[in-house]
């Protein structure tokens, strides 16, 4: 194109750009949910927009909120456009090729171990699986701020930026221009594309139209009063054959007026655009459920768990929330940098935002969904709605709901568990319910710990939902509940220790005596375990006490072995007050004769206050 301005792709986008379109991936339909995907976040942008500042809708056409499919034979392409906020010059640039985002080298690594294709849309780079199909991609976009510009690459290195000269004005949004590849014609079919907006798509909060060409009957007469009008105007006859045809069928059928076949195109509405969460919980498929939970999550296994809610009282709102299946790559890694808010706000069936920390804590922010309310207001901006006490009282009940929805199934499984013991089956919860909180447990259990350091109100709450191995659990997980049915008579504390593994912890001295006399200790083993029992002093009236601290107290002493212990410390003492003489270490508190050894000759332990030699070594490297 003469002018066009040409830009190298930012070099890991490049390599993206090069595994995708060499990719040998079968599933290749996941391109047209992600540029739906990507219209329907622009149609919520401007949508957003216009809350506050009308002007910028449009008028006409453009202030349409839809998004439109069409093939062109002529040019082979697969057209998909929006009148969404659309992309100025510099967005184009920026968006689509020279800035990197963090998800562009975590999936790359992910891709390179073998990972899914279909997680594109999770690490924020799905426009690009436009070229598992296409080999040359034009991206013209419209921004009120700007002209309207052509984006263009053949996915070389290398894409193209120039004023557009040559389509239509979109008044506003973006078309793509897809040119498919020859072993992509057969999403050159309006069946296919029907389909696949069905599989993906159909719960995308703006109508998707198809054009789809269709043969209606037209009656003869009206038919030749056209053909002597376009005969006036010089235009050749069409449709010759097709009129025989229509001509020998209406014989056939013995219809009184005589009609024939026309090609028209028209536009299909594809999709039931109302919002699922409006409709009542009874009325709404599993199938339905997990087809949106795909809408908004951009996640393609099913949810574990979902909630269809709607509040009542002086904040009304409507809520689906979900439990995915498996956390996102970042969630952990990124735990504290990026706030990942998978909640989706919409006031009044209006999306507003899914980046709203005052919607639910950052230790629950792997739950995806919506929260829709009538009682907040509309037309203010992101910033003043952040100060709505409203919002206050909706993560108030989101929480609870969440939690609620773990609690279930964590009750469901120690059911399960006890039956199994049992030997009952009678009512017992199906295989998958029994399953499903052991399935959280591996991937959201640190986000529950996470929750008992940061959520205090809730922190009996979670601690209930705590799963751990003990030296009498086996190879099964335990909960504290358990631990406190099996208490010895007497037991005053929730032993525990923590460490790398269960093997160690297990063989630890610390634990000797405790486990000699019959104690259950708990083995933690992950490095949050110890800064959870920071925060988690006791439970159900029972104290912890970590069996690597100096305090340490064997509760079933009797009178004899009291005496025991005050004779041998007696008779020690020279030896310790010598052995802490020659030590002459400042961080050497104390040396002590001490009875909770069975074997080994002497252990170094903790103060009270002091941090234990696990923790010393987590804070060493930083794990967390
Ligand atoms: P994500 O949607 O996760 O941000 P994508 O790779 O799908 O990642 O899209 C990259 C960016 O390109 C989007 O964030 C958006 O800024 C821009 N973009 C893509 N498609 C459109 C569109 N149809 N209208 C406006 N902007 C778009
Ligand atoms: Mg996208």
């Amino acid at each position: 194109r003469a002018g066009a301005e040409e830009f190298t792709f930012q070099a890991e986008v490049n390599r993206l750009m090069d595994i995708i379109i060499h990719s040998l991936y079968s599933n290749k339909d996941i391109f047209l949910r992600e540029l739906i995907s990507n219209a329907s976040d622009a149609l919520d942008k401007i949508r957003f927009l216009s809350l506050t500042d009308k002007e910028q809708l449009g008028t006409g056409e453009t202030s349409q909120l839809e998004i439109k499919i069409w093939l062109d034979p002529e040019t082979k392409t697969l057209n998909i456009r929006d009148r969404g906020i659309g992309m100025t010059k510099d967005d184009l640039i920026k968006n689509l090729g020279t800035i990197a985002k963090s998800g562009t080298s975590a999936f790359l690594e992910q891709m390179q171990k073998g990972g899914d294709m279909n997680l594109i849309g999770q690490f924020g780079v799905g426009f690009y699986s436009v070229y598992l199909v296409s080999d040359y991609v034009e991206v013209i976009s419209k921004h009120n701020d700007d002209t309207q510009y052509i984006w263009a690459s053949t996915a070389d290195g290398s894409f193209s930026i120039s004023e557009d000269k040559e389509n239509e004005p979109l008044g506003r949004g973006t078309l793509i221009k897809i040119h498919l590849k020859d072993e992509a014609q057969e999403y050159a079919s309006e069946g296919k594309l029907k389909e696949l907006v069905h599989r993906y798509s159909e719960f995308i909060n703006f109508p998707i139209y198809l054009q789809t060409e269709k043969e209606v009957d037209v009656p003869v007469e009206e038919e030749e009063a056209k053909e002597e009008a376009k005969e006036e105007e010089g235009e050749e006859e069409e449709d010759e054959e097709g009129a025989e045809d229509a001509e020998e069928e209406t014989k056939e059928e013995e219809k009184p007026k005589a009609t024939r076949k026309e090609k028209r195109k028209e536009w299909d509405l594809l999709n039931d655009n109302k919002a699922i969460w409006l409709r009542k919980p009874s009325e709404v498929t599993e199938e339905e459920y997990q087809k949106f939970y795909k809408a908004v999550s951009k996640d393609y296994t099913d949810a574990l768990n979902y909630s269809h809610f709607r509040a009542e009282g002086d904040v009304e709102f409507r809520s689906i929330l979900y439990i995915p299946s498996i956390a996102a790559y970042d969630f952990y890694d990124k735990y504290y940098e990026k706030a990942q808010h998978g909640l989706k706000l919409y006031v009044r069936r209006v999306f507003i935002s899914d980046d709203m920390k005052e919607l639910i804590p950052r230790y629950l922010s792997f739950v995806k969904g919506i929260v829709d309310s009538d009682t907040l207001p509309l037309n203010v901006s992101r910033e003043m709605l952040q100060q709505e006490a409203a919002l206050k009282t909706i993560k108030k009940k989101v929480v609870r709901k969440v939690l609620d929805m773990i609690r279930k199934m964590a009750e469901t499984e120690v059911k399960c568990k006890a039956m199994e013991e049992k030997g009952e089956t009678e009512d017992k919860p199906s295989e998958k319910d029994c399953g499903q909180y052991g399935k959280f447990w591996e991937q959201f259990g640190r986000a529950i710990k996470l929750g008992i350091i940061e959520d205090s109100t809730n922190r009996n709450r979670l601690a209930k939902l705590l799963r751990f191995h003990t030296s009498k659990s086996g190879d099964k997980l335990t909960t504290l509940d358990e631990y406190i049915g099996r208490m010895k008579e007497g037991q005053k504390n929730i032993y525990y220790l923590a460490g790398t593994s269960k093997e160690e912890v297990a063989a630890s001295p610390f634990v000797e005596q405790l486990l000699k006399k019959g104690y259950e200790v708990i083995f933690f083993t992950d490095v949050l375990d110890e800064y959870v029992m920071g925060h988690l002093l006791d439970y159900d009236d029972k104290k912890f006490a970590n069996a690597s601290k100096e305090d340490l107290k064997l509760t079933d002493k009797d009178e004899v072995e009291k005496k025991k212990d005050k004779e041998l410390k007696e008779s020690f003492k020279d030896l310790t007050k010598w052995w802490k003489k020659v030590a002459d270490d400042k961080n050497l508190q104390n040396v002590k004769v001490s009875s909770r050894l069975a074997t080994t000759p002497c252990v170094v332990v903790t103060g009270k206050y002091g941090n234990s030699a696990n923790m010393e070594r987590i804070m060493r490297a930083q794990a967390f």
